[in-house]
């Protein structure tokens, strides 16, 4: 059943394909061997590689209409229970990086399903645009494709709009078009994962104002296609000491890159929204897209804390401080927020409904779980460094410390734990610190705050999503009752 499965080595070949990737001044060359980039791919490669095992094959992956089999973030539930099946695919595949990559694959599948669910959106606006996107969707389905997105303008000027940007070319938009297609220049940001990604999802989330109709369009396009460049950040992997000083940032840095279009051509049957600012906006919102890309990211996030909450009772294990009720009463702190989390996301299953005959989580539970996230996040990293104190700073500086003879007695000394010898102790805090406080901890703290936009954004969707007429209905209520008669009207009325 599994031999047709994506796996690893696929997805590495597909990567050497010519693409422009930029860091520290230079092209990057083939990225699977950058020493940037490599053990991030390879954790990607090691997803592709587990469900193609032919003993996970049947909870990771599912049979598409055309025969392939692919993994089941495409998967269009239509009942409650296949939705939950799809989730714990998901929460497999998110278990093996610990949540820390957040646009593995299925981010960008679930959201492109989530489009199709609603395709009339594309229908109003176009039936050819429509037709090119249910195509595309099937072409990436059936290849299990690893997408990225970029769905957000450059920061750039905040006081002005993106029409009134003072830089030339500066946002992604149409400059020209012929019987072939569209051309498109300028940036859009951050498209995280895309190093590591076959194709690159263009969008425009963000509301967009008449006049603005050239920024109004979505697109798809193969990491190399011609004339698209990818500024990577600093990379964690390069600068990561080793596996053992870094253990997270050394395999899971799945990198941002701002993404130049520079006179790119967009083929009309991969261009889905064409110069309407109001489909742009309906592609996400009247479409179940956004609710599916989120709910994914929520159950990545639920992994993640789970992985911190394990963390956060290692420390106090390590140091020897589990047994101080306030130590323990920190930890249940911590454990009821993760159970929150939990929570919110069986919550938003369980409340979900049919759109179109597709089972899909309630929305406002959704972006609900994502204000209170994106606050949740930064405080249990606090509260976990809390717990450790010192711990996490006094460490040798790196590896090669414990091959010195001079060094090592001393490391012995003073490393001390109830629970497990020196060198283990090392290894786990040098663990904890890459989760909490280096500076691929620090990237990961921004990405929670903010990748689902900033938070006067998801709290608008969460106002925007709210059942009002259900809370004003009770108040009123309230209000309108008629007073209770006082205890002596009532005698005297007898
Ligand atoms: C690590 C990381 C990875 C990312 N990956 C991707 C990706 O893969 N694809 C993609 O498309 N995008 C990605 N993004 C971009 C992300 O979606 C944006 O950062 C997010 O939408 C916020 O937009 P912004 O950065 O322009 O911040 P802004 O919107 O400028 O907000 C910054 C701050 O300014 C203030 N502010 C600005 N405007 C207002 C306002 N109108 N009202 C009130 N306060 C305001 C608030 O304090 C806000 O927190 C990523 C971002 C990060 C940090």
């Amino acid at each position: 059943m599994a031999q047709d499965i994506k796996n690893g080595s696929t997805h590495l070949a597909s990567l050497r394909d010519g693409r422009s990737v930029y860091i520290n001044g230079k092209h990057a060359g083939d990225v699977t061997e950058h020493a940037a980039f490599r053990n991030a791919i390879a954790s990607t490669c090691d997803l592709y590689d587990f469900q193609a095992d032919p003993d996970r094959a049947e909870l990771m992956t599912f049979e598409t209409e055309s025969g392939a089999r692919v993994n089941r973030a495409w998967q269009a539930p239509g009942s409650y229970e296949e939705l939950v099946r799809r989730r714990e695919a998901l929460t497999t595949w998110a278990e093996l990086h610990g949540g820390f990559m957040g646009r593995s694959p299925d981010h960008v599948s679930s959201a492109l399903l989530g489009q199709l669910m609603g395709i009339e959106v594309f229908e109003r606006h176009d039936i050819k645009r429509a037709n090119a996107f249910r195509e595309y969707f099937r072409y990436a389905r059936d290849k299990d494709l690893f997408l990225t997105y970029v769905i957000i303008n450059p920061q750039a000027d905040r006081s002005k709009d993106w029409g009134d940007q003072p830089a030339e070319d500066l946002v992604a938009s149409i400059v020209d078009e012929d019987n072939e297609g569209i051309t498109i220049r300028g940036a859009k940001m951050l498209g995280t994962s895309s190093i590591m990604a076959n194709e690159v999802f263009v969008a425009n989330l963000q509301p967009l104002r008449p006049g603005e109709e050239n920024l109004a369009f979505a697109c798809a396009l193969p990491m190399n296609a011609k004339g698209l460049k990818v500024l990577s950040r600093k990379s964690f992997e390069e600068h990561a000491v080793s596996h053992f000083d870094n253990p997270l940032a050394s395999r899971f840095d799945e990198n941002d890159a701002l993404m130049y279009f520079d006179d790119v051509k967009v083929p009309w049957d991969r261009v889905f929204v064409y110069k309407d600012t109001d489909t742009c906006r309906a592609q996400f919102h009247d479409t179940p897209g956004h609710t599916m890309q989120n709910y994914q990211a929520q159950i990545r996030l639920m992994v993640k804390t789970r992985f911190l909450l394990g963390v956060a009772r290692k420390i106090t294990e390590t140091i020897g401080t589990i047994a101080l009720p306030p130590v323990r009463e920190k930890l249940g702190w911590l454990s009821a927020k993760v159970a929150m989390v939990e929570g919110m996301v069986y919550g938003m299953e369980a409340a979900g409904h049919l759109h179109n005959g597709f089972y899909v989580p309630n929305r406002n539970l959704m972006y609900s779980a994502q204000v209170v996230t994106q606050e949740l996040y930064p405080q249990l990293v606090n509260a976990i460094r809390e717990l450790a104190g010192g711990a996490l700073i006094m460490l040798p500086s790196s590896e090669d410390d414990l091959r010195n003879p001079e060094l090592l007695p001393i490391i012995r000394k003073t490393q001390v734990s109830g629970h497990m010898s020196p060198e283990e102790r090392v290894k786990f805090l040098k663990l904890a610190w890459d989760a909490l406080g280096s500076e691929f901890a620090s990237r990961h703290l921004q990405y929670e705050m903010f990748y689902a936009g900033a938070q006067f954004v998801t709290c608008g969707h969460s106002f925007r999503t709210r059942n009002w007429a259900e809370s004003t209905g009770l108040a009123e209520r309230v209000l309108s009752a008629r007073a209770a008669p006082s205890p002596a009207a009532a005698r005297n009325a007898a």
